[in-house]
């Protein structure tokens, strides 16, 4: 059986070492064309420590790839301890196709032609998959800053909801040697740009910051329930069958509050292997490991409507303080509904 990833980001990637594993030796094809100076798709390379289980499984290991933990870390005002790290995020993706030997093109339908299972690990591209029941996507502008302390202060990790009109945050991801993530994402009438700028205005008097590089991204907050369909039966050119099957970010395992994606890729080609190649099982267990985006999601559908406009239900804080649970992000209860208040002020000032 001829067997075609398309695409070596996070889900792609893994899955081809969890594949190898089982005796499946897949093709894997990355163009990578992104216009951005890491040569990957634009990330924070934020993750969660418990990421090493996903490591070893391949035989790699999270120390080769921390570069700092982010515990403890800022959220709006209120300081918290997290398991979460930054990681080098080019050097997981090289090691990951080191083992599979990537081919260093995109698929394109034609070659997609000469396999019996096509995987689409194209992540927002979502390139072999038919569109989505919904495209709901996230737009960010993300910077790398030098940052130089004009005192003793430290810049120390953070996110901040606050600072964004409209739904979104503002993250500050420390990459060691005093250089930094910080970035945006919004969706609404945000000007990403002039908000970042504003960010450095603010803070100009503790740091000078002076930029590195920067790029534009989106991040697909759609839910995996409302990414199907995850997977398509055809008939190639020569009459046989065909199946061609998403993983990661193709369809949809991202938080929708918070962007996370790359341990839900991870977990998400994790299940794939498992199932493979039943693809009726592999959308039954992604949708039930995922059942808590689809109610992120409805959240971010109720604060985009107009009924939202009169701020979060009991509902969305329980979600909102869910997630930071799930995260392992230690917010006390209180606080953590507290913190969801403030989403309301994000959307009762869009146009900020
Ligand atoms: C600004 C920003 C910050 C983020 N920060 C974080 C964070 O800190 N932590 C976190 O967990 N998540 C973060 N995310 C989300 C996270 O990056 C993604 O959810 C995750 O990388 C998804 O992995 P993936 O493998 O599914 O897709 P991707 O990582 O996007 O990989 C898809 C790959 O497919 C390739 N490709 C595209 N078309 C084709 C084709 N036709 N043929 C072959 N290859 C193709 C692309 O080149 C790419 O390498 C962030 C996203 C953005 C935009």
């Amino acid at each position: 059986m001829n067997v075609a990833i398309a695409g070596a980001g996070i889900a792609g990637g893994y899955l081809a070492g969890l594949l190898e594993q089982r005796g499946i030796s897949p093709d894997v094809y990355d163009g990578r064309d992104h216009a951005t100076s890491c040569k990957c798709r634009s990330c924070g390379w934020g993750v969660p420590m418990d990421i090493n289980t996903y490591l070893t499984d391949v035989g790699l290991d999270l120390k080769d790839y921390l570069i700092e933990p982010m515990s403890p870390m800022n959220f709006d005002g209120l300081v918290a301890e997290t398991p979460l790290c930054t990681i080098h995020k080019p050097r997981l993706l090289r090691d990951f196709a080191g083992a599979a030997g990537v081919k260093r093109q995109n698929l394109d339908p034609e070659k997609a032609e000469d396999y019996d299972i096509v995987v689409d690990a194209t992540g927002i591209t979502r390139a072999l998959l038919p569109p989505c029941s919904s495209e709901l996507t996230l737009p960010t502008l993300q910077h790398r800053v030098a940052v130089e302390s004009n005192g003793n202060d430290r810049l120390g990790a953070g996110v901040y909801g606050n600072r964004i009109p409209g739904l979104g945050y503002l993250w500050i991801f420390p990459l060691g040697n005093s250089h930094y993530h910080i970035g945006i994402g919004g969706i609404g009438h945000i000007r990403h740009d002039s908000l970042l700028e504003r960010f450095y205005r603010d803070s100009s008097g503790m740091f000078s910051f002076t930029g590195q590089c920067s790029c534009h991204g989106s991040i697909r907050v759609a839910s995996p329930h409302y990414s199907t369909p995850f997977y398509v039966r055809r008939t190639r050119n020569d009459g046989t069958p065909q199946l061609v099957i998403g993983v990661g970010e193709s369809i949809g395992t991202v938080s929708p509050f918070t962007g996370e994606g790359i341990v839900h890729s991870l977990e998400c080609a994790r299940i794939l292997a498992d199932s493979w190649p039943n693809s009726e099982d592999y959308t039954k267990a992604v949708l039930a490991r995922f059942a808590w985006m689809k109610k992120e999601r409805e959240t971010l559908d109720y604060l985009l409507s107009p009924e939202g406009k009169s701020g979060p239900r009991m509902r969305d804080r329980w979600r909102f303080f869910r997630n930071a649970r799930r995260s392992g992000i230690k917010l006390p209860m209180l606080e953590a509904f507290r913190q969801m208040g403030t989403l309301s002020q994000w959307v009762e000032n869009p146009d900020l």
